[in-house]
């Protein structure tokens, strides 16, 4: 099937307020603008590199949305016009993406990334430091940035029992952290769960986000 086939596939599978981050990494501009022609507009990108070289050439109504694990370093060349960034984990990152931000002057918006899956990766927050961040003071200080939500990825399994289960924890502690924090805060209603392999499971346990790559553009090859 071609990557526009693909798209109207899984649109038809989603209700219409979840939102598709066409994940477009490794993939050319021609594949880009196959989804931009059908009115796809949401791009995930996960290098620095290869989303300031898109940008660049691509057509300036494209969100793009950085999923990846950010340096700090690098925080300064997609400041300029990244629309969000899925996967903070730190109040350091956060506060190079403040000061960033306020260099562009311009609100960043973004979401914490959630660690919950059994892999030992080094990202994403654990529940408690989580709740330890949104307690601290210099996190409440900080400016030019606005939070949106959660963002996490299940474990990298053929169990569906145990991806249902850890989507459902990921929403109860997304719950939680509306209620206990954010509850007047509108725009706190992002839930950025659902890959490839899992965005049905994600979508039922109350995704408002997937990220899609290879059931649109195709097996990466990196
Ligand atoms: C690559 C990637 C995706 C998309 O993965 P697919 O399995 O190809 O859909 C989603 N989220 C993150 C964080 C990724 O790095």
């Amino acid at each position: 099937m071609s990557i526009q086939e693909n798209i109207k596939l899984i649109k038809s599978n989603l209700p219409s307020s979840v939102k598709l981050v066409a994940v477009s990494k490794t993939k050319p501009n021609e594949d880009i603008m196959a989804a931009y022609d059908i009115g796809q507009r949401i791009f995930g990108e996960n290098k620095v590199q290869d989303l300031t070289k898109k940008y660049e050439e691509l057509p300036k109504d494209i969100e793009w949305h950085f999923i990846g694990h950010l340096q700090s370093n690098k925080v300064k060349y997609i400041a300029p016009f990244i629309s969000m960034l899925h996967a903070v984990d730190s109040l350091k990152l956060l506060k190079t993406i403040s000061k960033e931000a306020v260099k562009n002057n311009r609100t960043i918006d973004y979401m914490l990334q959630l660690h919950i899956a059994q892999e030992d990766t080094k990202f994403g927050l654990s529940e408690q430091a989580l709740y330890e961040l949104l307690n601290s003071e210099q996190f409440q200080a900080i400016k030019n940035v606005n939070l949106r939500g959660l963002m996490a990825m299940a474990t990298n399994t053929s169990n569906e029992l145990q991806i249902k289960k850890e989507f459902g924890l990921i929403k109860q502690i997304f719950d939680k952290v509306k209620e206990t924090y954010f509850k007047d805060k509108e725009d706190f209603n992002e839930l950025s769960i659902g890959m490839s392999s899992d965005y049905q499971l994600a979508v039922e346990q109350g995704s408002t986000m997937v990220r899609i790559g290879s059931t649109i553009f195709g097996l990466r090859n990196y």
